[in-house]
């Protein structure tokens, strides 16, 4: 499995990995042709697709895990699912404590917009009006993703 840039048909190259903690992975892929860059977030279960790749995580080999979980996953997967456009064409989208802002602001940034659109979206589909660190807590466990 490889990730392709559609606009220059070229492989992409796997750039940078970082560990958030608890077995979070995120993992950026540039196109060596336009530069464009595209990043990956998973949670533990899902870094097994990035095992798939071949890519070596912290020094360690992910353990083999039933790749028909991946493959559901992929199927699965939403086609804006990297789009950093934030909540723009949405309507009002909730509000962020400074508490909040802070803690978005330590997540590594190739992935912050992708983070801050998870915590959107699972505070709007809850009618929740305002992110605060409470409110990530409670998303970060109920999402399973950890280490965010
Ligand atoms: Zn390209």
């Amino acid at each position: 499995m490889k990730f392709l840039c559609v606009d220059c048909d070229r492989q992409m190259t796997f750039e940078e990995r970082k560990l958030p903690g608890d077995g979070t992975l995120a993992a950026a892929f540039r196109c060596p042709r336009c530069g464009r860059v595209v990043a990956m977030l998973t949670n533990p279960m899902e870094t097994q697709l990035v095992a798939s790749l071949g890519v070596k995580i912290g020094g360690t080999t992910v353990a083999a895990q039933p790749l028909e979980t991946v493959r559901s996953m992929v199927a699965t997967g939403k086609p804006d699912a990297f789009d950093d456009a934030g909540e723009q064409g949405e309507g009002r989208g909730p509000s962020w404590s400074p508490e909040a802002q802070e803690r978005l602001g330590r997540v590594p940034g190739f992935v912050r917009g992708m983070v801050k659109k998870i915590y959107v979206e699972y505070a709007r589909d809850r009618a929740i009006a305002e992110i605060t660190p409470a409110v990530m807590d409670a998303a970060r466990s109920e999402l399973g993703l950890e280490g965010m």
